[in-house]
């Protein structure tokens, strides 16, 4: 009893260990592994004292969508000619649970010409952009000033890290040279 009492209201993650399906019964939010209840979102732990359920119910500020002007960073999934879809996984330098698609098209790549997108990009990289527009539910992305464009870019023969050299990217290992769109804090570590 002491223990529900103290996880009733309590701020939990995911994983947060909630009780034991002797004490509770897990309710929305929430997920049992091995007799043990786990938190599965993000919230407010509540218990019911009548139902001996426990529920994890999700707080929204912690859970950012992305929104036209919004920062984020994502992975680069696919790459064609024109486009590149980016999976995204921060917003506003907020991890997010989920994960949001966005679209970058080679015109909002740079103020100068891009002709082709695996000039700027190309699947694995670490990209930071912004949300320019958010029509049809789609993420369109730009990266256009200095501060956007990949963060972390890999190898595409043998893998290994990229190091930026301007707009030509060296591959220290392998000797192989490509192009990329970077950020001006290309290769400094951090992906905020
Ligand atoms: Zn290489």
């Amino acid at each position: 009893m002491s223990s529900s009492k103290q996880k009733s209201g309590q701020f939990v993650v995911p994983g947060d260990r909630l009780g034991v399906i002797e004490e509770f019964v897990p309710g929305p939010g929430t997920y049992e592994e091995n007799g043990t209840i786990y938190s599965f979102a993000t919230g407010r732990a509540l218990v019911d004292m009548l139902s001996k359920q426990v529920s994890v119910f999700p707080k929204t500020r912690f859970l950012p969508v992305p929104k036209v002007g919004s920062i984020v960073t994502g992975q680069v999934r696919e790459v064609q000619s024109k486009t590149a879809n980016l999976r995204i996984f921060q917003v506003d330098k907020h991890p997010i649970s989920g994960s949001f698609t966005g679209v970058l098209h080679v015109s909002d790549v740079s103020f100068h010409y891009v002709e082709i997108m695996h000039d700027a990009c190309k699947p694995g990289d670490i990209v930071r952009a912004k949300v320019v527009s958010d029509k049809n539910r789609t993420f369109h992305l730009s990266i256009k000033e200095p501060d956007l464009g990949a963060l972390h870019a890999f190898c595409s023969r043998c893998g290994n890290v990229l190091t930026s050299r301007g707009a030509q990217m060296r591959c220290l290992k392998c000797g192989k040279i490509e192009r990329r769109k970077v950020a001006q804090d290309y290769g400094k570590g951090g992906i905020v």
